[in-house]
């Protein structure tokens, strides 16, 4: 992270001295797109227009346990606060969508586990980040040939922070929200963003115009009937919060709803029609460790140490080994194949943690239900 000077905090446009900006933007994007981004554009660094939605999210406790959420609010809001002279918002989009990519293949196969498309391959976080920075180093390498008085400073993004990510991306004219509250683009929503908070008064781009239309496809596909309304999402019945940001027992009304995904969901993407234009993503992320195609029963009997090693430079590490066996205790209670998933949810009845001997027991107890 770059600190910024307390010289740049009172920096102004006008400090510029007639600074070419619109040809520095023509740059940056180009420099962009030679790093691989698919797209990039500016934003103004004012997100007060969409704040009342997110502090309306929060009052409706719709964030569930991501308590930063609440807490980091503020800094959200206001970015200037978390990066003190911000005047403007490079933003990035990097596609991910791995190449064997067979999701209905595998969310139809109960026996098999369903991995959100984005966690198959490498941490998208340290690879966004080098690449914004590679730009910001392109980008100060400029200023400095032009000999202003004024410096650059900056500091870059990649859901690393309280950051409104889909919002800048609409404002700087890559995305609109699509009505699973995503960035969606005519080349669909298979993308990682990023962002560039600068001190520098870069010209912003246009709003692109948005294309959901009278569509619902997301609102009727999701499996837990998360999105609440076009836009609204409510995290607590979320299969990506649940298996991701929730860190303690997973509600059992909605263990049923959540089938053999057992990290994150894919749903609302999966049947949006603008996936079907979607590029195939960066080679960065393709899949590792077969992760797009293996038995929950395998996953399950990953112990701490193969789940660390196996699973490095994994964004999936970041759950933990507990919450791990909790998810694919809960798919495997969904299982179809109900021998092989008895058997396996049985290695795990002593398990030292309470979290996951009430996944296993409930597990078990769906499929003694089921072959009753
Ligand atoms: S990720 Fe899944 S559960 Fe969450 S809103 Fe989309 S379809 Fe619903
Ligand atoms: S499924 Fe339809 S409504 Fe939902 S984001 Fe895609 S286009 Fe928009």
């Amino acid at each position: 992270m770059q600190e910024l000077n307390s010289d740049t905090r009172t920096l102004t446009a006008s400090a510029w001295n007639g600074f070419d900006f619109v040809a520095l933007v023509k740059k940056i994007k180009n420099w962009g797109k030679e790093l691989g981004f698919s797209e990039l554009g500016i934003a103004g660094a004012d997100v007060s227009a969409t704040t009342p939605k997110l502090l309306r999210w929060l009052e409706l406790g719709r964030h569930g346990e991501m308590n930063y959420m609440a807490k980091h609010a503020a800094l959200r809001a206001q970015p200037e606060t978390l990066v003190p002279g911000t005047l403007s918002v490079v933003t990035a989009r990097l596609p991910y969508l791995p190449a064997a990519a067979e999701c209905e293949q595998v969310l139809g196969n109960r026996e098999l586990a369903y991995i959100s498309r984005y966690a198959l391959g490498r941490d998208y976080h340290k690879t966004i980040r080098n690449r914004l920075q590679k730009l910001a180093n392109r980008i100060h390498g400029e200023i400095s040939q032009s000999e202003q008085e004024s410096s650059f400073a900056y500091r870059v993004f990649s859901d690393s922070a309280p950051v409104m990510e889909v919002e800048f991306a609409r404002q700087s004219g890559i995305a609109w929200r699509g009505k699973h509250s995503l960035a969606l683009t005519r080349s669909g929503s298979w993308h990682f963003l990023g962002e560039i908070y600068t001190t520098l008064p870069l010209p912003p781009d246009e709003l692109i115009s948005e294309h959901c239309g009278t569509c619902i496809r997301c609102l009727e596909a999701c499996p837990t009937a998360a999105i609440v309304a076009p836009y609204e999402v409510d995290a607590r019945r979320c299969i990506s919060y649940l298996t991701i940001e929730l860190a303690g027992p997973i509600p059992v009304e909605l263990r049923p709803l959540i089938g053999n995904r057992i990290y994150g969901c894919d749903d609302c993407q999966l049947c949006c029609p603008w996936n079907e234009f979607a590029q195939l993503g960066d080679p960065d992320f393709a899949v590792r460790n077969g992760l797009d195609a293996t038995s929950l029963a395998t996953l399950f009997s990953w112990n701490e140490q193969a789940f660390m090693t196996r699973l490095e430079g994994s964004p999936i590490r970041r759950i933990g080994h507990t919450r791990w066996l909790r998810n694919i205790a809960v798919a495997l209670g969904n299982a179809a194949n109900t021998a092989e998933a008895s058997a396996a949810l049985s290695t795990r009845l002593e398990h030292p943690s309470a979290l996951v001997r009430e996944h296993v027991r409930w597990a078990l107890a769906q499929i003694h239900s089921d072959s009753s």
